[in-house]
């Protein structure tokens, strides 16, 4: 965690400023106590922090950084835009501690791939992770502010929806190492098509860091977009990639070394992320034993392709979020499973002008996957489902129609589908 002086911190930011105070940690939220460190007013589509400095002050902050002068008996460092300020201040904060930085963007599996590459790395020495989903322009650098002295290995989560972003989080993380986990649809309708949707992801990649294209995924991007090569292939010709696969179990082979792996994660694609996370891990000279080791140890993260045993059903529950193709692969998923099968369908969101079509694809599969298909919610799959509006409804009609069933339930994050897993847990 970053711990310093606001003189210090005023040398960083280029700004004229006198009054000199320790602190310790940098917040931007007043709904926590934050003693002793430094609070930086952003200014969001809710809320304008500029309006909190007094509640900010109560909650233990020794300092404020603003992008006006404002009402506080605490010292106030002014800059023009606060947000730029936190990206800065996590900038040189990371290269002060100077951890080997492993940046990871992609349509899906960040978290997994991040969650691997933590594990296997804490192996070998302290390293610090995003916690958590915190990957756009504010979660990089708050991640970055926690930053221990000791951490020699940082595993960075980056998002995006648009264009440009990811370029921006890859300026101020300067990563050592860079993938794209893939380039799938997700955010297509906030992308603007599939091209660049690509070039958005590809952003993460420059001459300063090793690039690794992960052709085992369907990565469909340019890789003139790794301007200078220094590239390894995980992928079936590649240097990296999985054989004699069954479920969950597969051969790990890393150039000439092989290893088997019995991953405690359900679903094909968590083979792709563990090849992801080898591939990153490699150019560091990680020992195979502990990749195998970080790989199996990495556990499924809430509601994504999560086990759960009821005292009725065993729920598959990947109510986190959806798109199309991790839509695919939970169904397919599903088919390692014996015995009644059963969907729930949510509504994908996020699909722009190709919404309808998807939906009305998915719906096919998901009928041919089960022996019942239940759709929810908004978009109605009512050409092959069996249709519900609302939630308890729905499990009412689980509970007293099925029993020792698997049940997949799937959704949009805005599906809140995680509320029918409960339910059912009842
Ligand atoms: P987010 O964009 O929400 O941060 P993420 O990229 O971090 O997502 P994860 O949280 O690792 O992705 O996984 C979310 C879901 O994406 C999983 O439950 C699964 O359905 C799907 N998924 C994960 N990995 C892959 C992969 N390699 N290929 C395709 N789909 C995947
Ligand atoms: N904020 C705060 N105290 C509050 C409400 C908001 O410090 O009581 C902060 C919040 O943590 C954030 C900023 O004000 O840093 C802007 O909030 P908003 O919810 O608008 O952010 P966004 O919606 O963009 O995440
Ligand atoms: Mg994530």
């Amino acid at each position: 965690m970053l711990q310093t002086t606001t003189n210090t911190i005023a040398k960083v930011l280029k700004i004229d400023y006198s009054v000199n105070v320790k602190f310790k940690g940098v917040y931007t939220d007043t709904r926590k106590r934050m003693d002793g460190a430094l609070f930086i007013a952003l200014v969001g589509d809710n809320f304008d922090a500029h309006d909190y400095i007094y509640q900010a002050q109560q909650m233990g902050a020794v300092a404020i950084i603003a992008n006006k002068s404002v009402d506080s008996q605490l010292p106030i460092l002014v800059v023009n835009d606060t947000q730029t300020a936190l990206s800065t201040i996590a900038s040189w904060h990371l290269q002060n501690i100077k951890p080997i930085v492993i940046a990871i963007t992609g349509s899906n599996g960040k978290t997994t791939t991040k969650n691997m590459l933590a594990n296997i790395l804490s192996l070998q020495a302290p390293t610090l992770k995003t916690q958590g989903n915190l990957n756009n322009h504010l979660g990089v650098p708050m991640t970055l502010l926690t930053l221990e002295k000791q951490h020699q290995y940082a595993v960075i989560e980056m998002g995006a929806n648009h264009l440009g972003e990811i370029s921006h989080l890859r300026k101020i993380v300067n990563p050592d190492i860079a993938i794209v986990t893939n380039t799938l649809d997700a955010h297509i309708g906030t992308f603007g098509g599939f091209d660049n949707l690509v070039k958005a992801k590809g952003e993460i990649y420059s001459k300063n860091s090793k690039n690794i294209i992960n052709t085992q995924s369907i990565f469909t991007g340019d890789v003139s977009f790794t301007p200078h090569g220094n590239t390894k292939v995980s992928g079936n010709n590649g240097d990296i990639f999985a054989s004699n696969i069954v479920n969950n179990k597969f051969d790990l082979n890393i150039h000439q070394q092989k290893i088997s792996i019995t991953l405690n994660l359900i679903g094909i694609h968590n083979i792709d992320n563990a090849l992801a996370a080898s591939a990153c891990v490699y150019p560091l000279g990680i020992d195979i034993n502990l990749i195998k080791q970080g790989l199996e140890a990495t556990k499924a993260e809430p509601g994504r392709l999560e086990i759960i045993h009821t005292k009725q059903f065993r729920i598959i529950d990947d109510t986190y979020n959806a798109n199309p193709y991790s839509t695919i692969i939970a169904l397919k998923t599903l088919q390692n499973f014996s015995g009644e099968k059963i969907i729930v369908l949510g509504t994908m969101e996020e699909l722009g002008n190709y919404s309808k079509m998807f939906h009305f694809k998915i719906g096919q599969l998901a009928k041919k996957s089960a022996d019942t298909f239940y759709s929810y919610g908004k978009i109605a799959l009512h050409h092959c489902s069996i249709h519900f509006e609302k939630k308890q409804p729905l499990a009412n009609h689980i509970l007293t129609n099925h029993t020792n069933a698997t049940i997949l339930i799937k959704g949009s994050r805005m599906a809140k589908l995680n509320k029918l897993v409960d339910l059912l847990k009842k």
